[in-house]
């Protein structure tokens, strides 16, 4: 079996991860638009860890933290492009990514109740798209009594309930194993 390793996005190169978060022409652009990567000099041979580094090195904090910030949405929308065939638009990159961490700086330092509102107003649930299904999940640790709880929900794209299952397990999870729980028993 052949294995197509170009780079989806040119079709010119190898998709290392060094292509595909720094050196593909789309990117570039996007490297151009920011003056804190201008006096970052990539050697032809430096691994992505070694590009980090030396950003980390050069950088002031926040630069650094945008940066990491938008080569996340870069592998978003590459994946994006790759799996559900979306546009990579670049041009979105660097407003998300200014956006996100806004954003996340203000959820850490706002209170309790502002939190509640903030959440409800961005986290609006959106139906699937036609002929798919949605599942939700939801748990949460009673770690003094050693039990989980999950909550499971699946939808439709008209938001019709099909299965839902709440679900008091004991066990002693971390925080991780029991999202994953909630999402195998939904499966
Ligand atoms: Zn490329």
């Amino acid at each position: 079996m052949q294995i197509n390793v170009s780079c989806p996005i040119c079709g010119k190169h190898p998709e290392t991860i060094v292509h595909a978060l720094w050196s593909c022409y789309n990117i570039k652009g996007l490297r151009s638009a920011c003056d804190f990567l201008m006096n970052i000099k990539v050697a032809k041979n430096m691994q992505f860890l070694d590009i980090m580094i030396l950003c980390i090195s050069i950088m002031r904090t926040e630069e650094f933290e945008l940066l990491c910030m938008m080569l996340w949405r870069v592998w978003f929308c590459h994946n994006g492009m790759i799996h559900d065939s979306k546009l990579f638009d670049v041009s979105e990159v660097m407003p998300w990514a200014t956006s996100y961490i806004v954003e996340f700086k203000r959820a850490n330092t706002m209170d309790v109740r502002e939190a509640g509102k903030w959440h409800k107003q961005l986290w609006k649930w959106c139906p699937p798209i036609a002929d798919k299904f949605k599942m939700n999940t939801y748990a949460a640790i009673q770690s003094e009594v050693g039990r989980v709880g999950v909550w499971i929900i699946i939808r439709d794209s008209t938001g019709n309930v099909l299965a839902s299952s709440a679900q008091n397990i004991k066990a002693e999870f971390s925080p991780t194993i029991a999202v994953a729980v909630a999402l195998l028993r939904g499966l």
